[in-house]
């Protein structure tokens, strides 16, 4: 039977919810136990793949093509353990999955209700993830006292009760901030949301509490006190330089014990950390210098938005004894005053994916700038695409070549849909989404890279490559250099009189790990830093 841990937050949100779960079900799994994650999303978009970016951040991709919030991505990248669909549950879907059970009849004459319909669903799908799991630990997204998030509170209330004492445990992570015309840490906050949490019917078992400055003993107790909990179960979340140290801080001050302990498992004596110590050294102090990369996408405002690319540099330089500096640079400064301007002193350049047409121009631009200069360049989805455009209206002189998604009459559809995709009427869902199988030729830049012939990758996109251009393209240089295994869309391109020019349809981010960081990241920061030598 599994045990269920609930990971809440308070008082505001942006606490870092997502990689403290993370990091609880990496300890676990370290104990040897099997944890499955879930993320609840209260709102009603079924699936964030329909939201603007600059309001979600980055739209995680599964293996089994679903489009999911980012927190997955650090499930995955700490867990190191494949998310799938049923990781992710928003308010959208049990609502979606409840209207059709009504329409079809299934509740046979009765008034479908939040009580008991709507909880018993949201309690069925946690379950689901128990099956075949000791531990599942359930993160709610957004803040205690949401209208939204209510009925999976009650849900997790009714768990709580139904699975009864010592099977469940409550964990709630608030803000304890610092005044400084008081100069003290103000605990008030964080009693009010625990009030608000216990009034919906949930004690916490602990409090995580995070705040700029460190908390106090004496405030420590209070806030203890005021939740109805001993005071070492009140945590102080702890200042970290990287994400990846936070379990090792978690593991010293015995957190992932107390949470066994509460769930009446046994912590495995010592637990083996060497590798993840290693690699979060080789974050914070690496001893081969820093290389810097652009990254030039027009979704710049917040950092969240290229969230996985951010990660897997990171991996790359730990694996590569750099530090990498992420360089966002906004694809429509540069349509307005040229690549020079903010390229001119990187290692390395990535476009990355995106849709719409904003800012389409700067992103060539500065492709232009990375072939012409010899700058090692990653292009991915829809960077990909537009080194296409840049090489069709550059180097086959094809003037106005363009895809079809921002320009339906250019002469040159070098980007087009799929006769399959054409006259989509539905948005949500219906991309290219998921990892498919990638044949890659041998004797090729991918391949050195890979060392494999076969790879499987994560796609997320409408538009491919228009096959009718591949000879012309090929014949100027341009290299193939993977594709879908029938041969029929083209999945990586590279240039060869280039020191690192690589760009694929589908996004690498996705699968890059603390510890089996993704070659093509690898690829481009150990080119980068071969540039940084040089100069
Ligand atoms: N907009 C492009 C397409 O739909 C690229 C998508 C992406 O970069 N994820 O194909």
């Amino acid at each position: 039977m599994a045990k269920y841990i609930f990971v809440t937050g308070g008082v505001v949100s942006s606490l870092g919810k997502g990689v403290i779960t993370a990091s609880i079900g990496f300890l676990l799994k370290r104990h040897g136990y099997v944890v499955k994650l879930l993320k609840i999303d209260p709102y009603l978009n079924v699936d964030p793949g329909t939201m603007n970016p600059f309001q979600h951040g980055e739209v995680f991709v599964t293996d089994d093509g679903a489009e999911t919030d980012l927190d997955l991505g650090h499930y995955e990248r700490f867990l190191h353990q494949p998310m799938r669909r049923e990781n992710n549950l928003t308010a959208g879907q049990i609502y979606e999955s409840i209207i059709k059970k009504e329409r079809r009849g299934d509740f046979l004459g009765q008034t479908v209700q939040v009580v008991p319909h709507l909880t018993d669903e949201i309690k069925q799908r946690i379950r689901g993830l128990g099956v075949d799991a000791d531990i599942v630990v359930v993160e709610v997204g957004g803040t205690v006292g949401d209208i939204e998030s209510l009925p999976f509170l009650e849900a997790i209330r009714q768990m709580r009760l139904e699975e009864g004492h010592g099977n469940t445990f409550a964990i709630h992570l608030t803000l304890v901030p610092y005044l400084s015309a008081a100069d003290e840490v103000k605990t008030k906050p964080t009693q009010h949301s625990v009030q608000k949490l216990r009034e919906i019917g949930i004690q916490p078992d602990m409090l995580i509490c995070r705040g700029e400055r460190s908390i106090p003993p004496d405030a420590i107790r209070k806030i203890a006190l005021f939740a109805n909990l001993p005071p070492e179960r009140v945590i102080e979340a702890p200042i970290v330089s990287t994400i990846y140290e936070m379990p090792l801080l978690f593991h010293r001050s015995e957190l992932d014990a107390m949470i066994l302990e509460g769930l009446g498992l046994k912590p495995k004596g010592k637990l083996e950390l060497s590798d993840w110590q290693t690699f979060v050294e080789r974050v914070k102090k690496p001893s081969g210098g820093k290389v810097r990369v652009a990254i030039c996408g027009k979704y710049v405002n917040i950092r969240d938005s290229y969230k996985s690319i951010y990660e897997a540099l990171v991996h790359a330089g730990a694996a590569l004894n750099v530090r990498v500096e992420p360089v966002l640079v906004d694809s429509t400064l540069v349509e307005k005053h040229g690549a020079e301007k903010y390229l001119s002193d990187v290692d390395g350049v990535i476009v990355p994916g995106g849709f719409g047409k904003r800012g389409i121009e700067g992103k060539i631009a500065a492709i232009q700038f990375a072939r012409t200069r010899k700058i090692p360049f990653l292009g991915i989805c829809l960077g990909m695409q537009l080194t296409i455009v840049e090489f069709a209206r550059n180097v086959l002189n094809l003037k106005g070549a363009n895809s079809t998604e921002f320009d339906p009459k250019t002469p040159y559809p070098v980007i087009d849909l799929l006769p399959e995709e054409e006259g989509f009427e539905v948005y949500g869902g219906t991309l290219r989404l998921g990892a498919s199988p990638i044949r890659l030729k041998r004797n090729t830049l991918a391949f050195s890279l890979y060392q494999m012939d076969i790879i499987h990758e994560r796609h997320r996109h409408r538009y491919e490559v228009n096959p009718s251009y591949r000879n012309a393209l090929e014949d100027k240089g341009l290299v193939v250099s993977g594709e879908t295994t029938d041969g029929r869309l083209i999945e990586i391109i590279e240039l060869p009189d280039h020191p690192f020019f690589i760009a694929c349809q589908y996004h690498p981010e996705f699968k890059s790990k603390p510890l089996s960081p993704h070659p093509l990241f690898v690829g481009l920061v150990k080119a980068a830093k071969a540039v940084r030598t040089r100069s």
